[in-house]
């Protein structure tokens, strides 16, 4: 079958989150089940860069503002790119969402627009002679395109649109509808409008054939008012449309085995290197180098999605009790300058890096003994799959993602044999604390740790499982609805 893919995002081309992971590697994971799937992405100019053989394989005219051209490439040997070259709207620098001064680009509504029109010419054969049996849009960015296509009224193939986090909605001025190409009837609670506004996050619910999220507990936590962000209604009218499917990891690039970034590989069988990881680790943090002290690590945006100011409360707490923290992000100030001052405040036992470091985010894996998650919600969560990876044992809150890949070290699991890690409920300072004191105490008992982290490496984290549940759905949709038209 093919399918076309619609995101703003795909590692490793320009990423700024897990959006970026899942739409890089699930293409070929989704290859082992026969599709041939094809990647749409705005040619921004990382995509430009990446793509340097790309070859023009239809016009685009009156790309709200400007003319454009759809172009194909590949990048690697196992991605097959569709890049939308729009000058006016793409040829920006830096990331793909904001400004340099960290403003949503004005016109934001206009370029995400010309990510879904071109789809759905695509996708109604209109741009080029490769036309797809399913479409697949991820997220706010491409909620058009189910839009564009179901008020074609034509016959057109069956989307999908995956919510990786549906605290991001794109919601626009009502005046903008005819700037859109969406006709008046769509301004409608049975369409793309919500709260008097213009939800791209609406137009992908409500138009889309079937829902996914990326983990079963998300999928029921959004159909609650308390996580829904406004659209639980929505998603409970549509619950039977919708499922939860967990993340996969890309598990060629993150392996401990094999990782070009890492100063020592090591496997499950041959642990040793990961002591020599911890070593290098520590003096890359300035943390004193003591094999003994539980090394903590974070890598994470910095927002309050992510619960790090919990974490910044606890601080002297893991310092008192012999923790090392060493934490990788960037975003809101407050939290850079509180986890800065942590850093000063306890010299050698915590350490603060503020950016975006792919290669040292494989290092930190690869040398901490265990990475925090203490996110408010999470619909799936990637760092602790690449932590269970690495054997660095996931301390995380008990919601979304986080809750269906950990399981939580409590007596009854260890007597089973089947923890791999701790959970933490509600999402509170207090069980953050206790929790965290959990993990270090477990820590000092070598011979419990090593074997917690042997089972953790075996944990099932790749694409094989996920890969086989969205084939699943492609097969139920395209033969259940094909060339179906919702006018
Ligand atoms: P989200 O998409 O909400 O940011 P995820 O856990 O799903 O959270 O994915 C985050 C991805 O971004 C992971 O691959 C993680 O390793 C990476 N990441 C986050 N912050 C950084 C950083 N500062 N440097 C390098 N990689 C980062």
């Amino acid at each position: 079958m093919r399918v076309l893919f619609v995101a703003s995002e795909c590692y490793p081309l320009v990423k700024t989150g897990g959006l970026a992971d899942v739409v890089g590697a699930l293409p070929a994971a989704l290859a082992a089940h026969g599709h041939e799937v094809r990647v749409l992405l705005p040619a921004y100019p990382a995509v430009r860069k990446a793509l340097p053989d790309a070859e023009a394989v239809a016009s685009l005219s009156d790309l709200f503002g400007g003319d454009g051209r759809l172009l194909l490439g590949q990048a690697g040997e196992k991605l097959q790119v569709m890049a939308v070259e729009a000058p006016h709207l793409f040829d920006r620098p830096g990331n793909p969402y904001v400004t340099a001064t960290g403003k949503d680009w004005p016109d934001n509504h206009l370029r995400f627009a010309a990510l879904s029109w071109p789809a759905g010419e695509i996708a109604l054969g209109r741009a080029g002679d490769w036309r797809p049996d399913l479409v697949h849009a991820h997220d706010w960015q491409a909620g058009l395109t189910p839009a564009y296509l179901s008020l074609s009224g034509r016959a057109r193939p069956p989307v999908v649109f995956t919510i990786h986090n549906l605290a991001f909605q794109g919601v626009f001025a009502p005046t903008l509808l005819h700037a859109l190409r969406l006709p008046p009837k769509s301004f409608a609670v049975d369409g793309v409008e919500f709260h008097g506004r213009i939800s791209f996050m609406k137009a992908g619910l409500y138009y889309a054939d079937r829902i996914t999220t990326v983990s079963p507990t998300y999928a029921w936590e959004i159909q609650t008012p308390e996580l829904g962000m406004g659209l639980d209604g929505l998603l409970r009218l549509r619950a039977r449309s919708l499922s939860g499917i967990v993340n996969g990891i890309d598990d060629a690039a993150w392996d401990p085995a094999t990782d070009q970034a890492l100063d020592a590989p090591y496997t499950a069988r041959h642990p040793a290197g990961k002591a020599a990881n911890k070593v290098a680790l520590q003096s890359e943090f300035a943390l004193e180098r003591r094999a003994t002290a539980p090394l903590f690590c974070v890598i994470s945006r910095l927002t309050s999605q992510k619960g790090l100011d919990l974490l910044l409360e606890i601080v002297p707490d893991i310092v008192a009790n012999g923790g090392q923290l060493a934490l990788l992000g960037s975003g809101d100030a407050g939290l850079e300058t509180g986890f800065r001052k942590a850093a000063e405040a306890h010299v050698g036992r915590i350490g603060v890096v503020i950016g975006y470091d792919e290669p040292l985010s494989h290092r930190m894996q690869a040398g901490s003994d265990a990475i925090i998650v203490p996110s408010r919600f999470e619909p799936c969560g990637l760092t602790q799959l690449y932590g269970l990876r690495y054997g660095t044992l996931p301390v995380v809150a008990r919601v979304g993602g986080l809750a269906d890949t950990v399981i939580d070290a409590n007596e009854a699991a260890l007597r089973a044999g089947v923890a791999t890690g701790f959970q933490f409920s509600p999402v509170t300072t207090d069980a953050l604390r206790h929790t965290v004191r959990r993990a270090i105490a477990l820590f000092a008992d070598r011979r419990r740790w090593r074997t917690m982290q042997r089972r953790a490496m075996a944990s099932e984290v790749g694409w094989a499982g996920p890969s086989a549940q969205y084939a699943g759905i492609y097969r139920l949709l395209t033969s259940s609805c094909q060339a179906k038209t919702i006018a």
